[in-house]
């Protein structure tokens, strides 16, 4: 047996990817790692991200977390989907649920009978066959009681971060308060051997794990990883953050309100409102975001709103030498679909599988990588659709949006859907054939074909068998509480 020579693992910055990685392996791994996790109270956080997708619950069973206590913990509702508005035409409104619609069967998926029985008259919305859907337009929710639903979180970032170190020190994971002001590399492989802090102190290790944000301190500044730019597919390239308090129930569900140069958020908690402005500074100027973000606010500001500036793009190497790189550093993907936080779980998870106990091979290294693009470029592809898929002709921003090339990954899914309504879910991609449907319908792009299936029942019967799974739904939508009720019982708080 080969000896193990990757054992001290030192995790560079402490925003929520730092502290995910650290609390996850040392829970996963720590008997076997020295881990050290290296964070600058001068340099701070990011601040953001705060939507979760349903991957987080997995998280959370991997670290062992108790649901209310991390709920109380980090302020967190539950989130059943994305509510958009405004992004086929202005009045616009879908939601692009975590559930399941309809019943499919091996031929095909349910929205061919539906589309079926649309052409005949009936049918109703496809929504009205999808459980969380329902749930969410009624702001209801449970968990433990009743049909299961499909949810994640919305969080606070800051308490998010303070809960996994707490976890994490209680594991093991020491931690140290600095600034890094060099990356010390092996003068001949290039590996990296040290962080030397400001303070002179030098912090060894054998895999470092890169969580420095956007400034990718060791994969870029140090190994030159370099960069590739998908801002001419995903054209924002600011956002402005700012809190609110709440001003009534918090609702189940994200909202992603397009404006004539990007689009809003508005994340509830339960302390809270999050608040943002997506856009790009090419069609509008940082004071006007700011003046449109502010009118737009319906409740008393906590912060001043700060603008944040990044690159849509990723990373050519997101692992290179003894350096991994996640979360902010491995390259970013606007915000839309909430999907860097599990960028960074399903990366560490990837990294606790590869781990190089017994030193660095080339073939896990581009194992590693190949994966990373694969997940990414696919989650990319479901991005720039939104924007694709526009009818709005208000503004040069949509103008540009409506009319740009698009990957031709990307642009085959449109064209497959508009003929045939067939969408699919790629080997390792994240969205499911409901995601792609429900985006692609939400946004006007109404098929001309269609699977025939639903030919081969009588009209009545296709009729019973759709108001059957409606009326089901519907019944098990009544028989919930309300999520903001809910959300007090399971976690024990007391309304705001
Ligand atoms: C506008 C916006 C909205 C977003 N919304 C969502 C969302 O809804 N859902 C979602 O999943 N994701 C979202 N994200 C992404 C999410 O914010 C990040 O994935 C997540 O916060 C992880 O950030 P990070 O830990 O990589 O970086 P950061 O939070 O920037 O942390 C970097 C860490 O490195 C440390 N550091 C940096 N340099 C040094 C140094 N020289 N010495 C010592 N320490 C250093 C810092 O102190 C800090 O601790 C959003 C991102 C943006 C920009």
């Amino acid at each position: 047996m080969q000896d193990q020579v990757v054992k001290r693992v030192v995790v560079a910055g402490g925003g929520t990817a730092g502290w995910m990685a650290a609390a996850a392996l040392a829970k996963q791994l720590g008997p076997l790692l020295d881990i050290t996790l290296v964070e600058s109270d001068e340099i701070g956080t990011v601040g953001v991200g705060e939507s979760t997708i349903p991957t987080a619950r997995t998280f959370n069973a991997l670290l062992g977390i108790d649901e209310p206590a991390f709920m109380r913990a980090t302020q967190a509702t539950f989130k059943l989907g994305i509510s958009f508005e405004n992004w086929g035409q202005i009045g616009d409104r879908y939601i692009h649920s975590f559930g399941q619609v309809g019943k499919s069967n091996w031929m095909g998926s349910f929205h061919h009978f539906w589309l079926q029985a649309k052409a005949a008259g009936f049918g109703g919305e496809l929504g009205d066959y999808c459980f969380e859907l329902k749930a969410a337009e009624a702001d209801k929710f449970s968990v433990g009681e009743g049909p299961e639903l499909n949810y994640a979180y919305h969080l606070d970032a800051t308490l998010y971060g303070g809960f996994l170190r707490k976890m994490s020190e209680a594991l093991g994971v020491k931690r140290v308060e600095g600034k890094i002001g060099q990356v010390q590399q092996n003068a001949e492989t290039g590996f990296i051997e040290a962080l030397v802090l400001e303070n002179g102190d030098r912090v060894e290790g054998d895999l470092f794990v890169d969580c420095t944000g956007f400034r990718g301190l060791l994969i870029e500044q140090t190994l030159k990883a370099g960069y590739e730019d998908w801002g001419h597919w995903l054209p924002t390239n600011s956002a402005l953050a700012v809190q609110t308090k709440s001003t009534g129930p918090a609702v189940p569900y994200t909202r992603a309100i397009a404006h004539t140069a990007g689009w809003r958020w508005k994340i509830p908690l339960q302390h809270r409102v999050g608040n943002g402005l997506v856009y790009s500074n090419e069609y509008m100027s940082d004071d006007e975001a700011r003046a449109t973000l502010l009118e737009a606010l319906d409740g008393e500001r906590l912060i001043e709103p700060r603008v944040i500036r990044y690159r849509t793009g990723r990373r050519l190497k997101t692992w290179s030498k003894n350096c991994v790189a996640l979360g902010l550093a491995s390259g970013f993907v606007e915000p839309l679909e909430s999907t860097s936080i599990h960028l960074i779980m399903i990366g560490v998870t990837r990294l606790m599988q590869l781990f190089p106990f017994t030193g660095f091979s080339e073939a896990v290294i581009a194992r590693y990588n190949q994966q990373a693009v694969d997940e990414l470029e696919k989650i990319r592809d479901f991005i720039i659709l939104h924007y694709k898929l526009t009818e709005r002709t208000d503004s040069p921003f949509w103008d540009r949006c409506r009319t740009m090339d698009v990957p031709d990954s990307l642009a085959h899914r449109i064209e497959l859907f508009r003929e045939s309504a067939q969408a699919f879910q790629a080997p390792g991609e994240l969205f499911q054939v409901d995601s792609w449907l429900q985006v692609m319908l939400g946004q006007r792009l109404q098929p001309t074909g269609y699977h025939q299936m639903g030919r081969l029942m009588p009209p009545e019967e296709l009729r019973g068998a759709l108001s059957g799974l409606s009326a089901n739904i519907a019944r098990a939508v009544g028989g919930l509480p309300g999520h903001q009720a809910f959300l007090e019982r399971y976690c024990g708080i007391s309304a705001a």
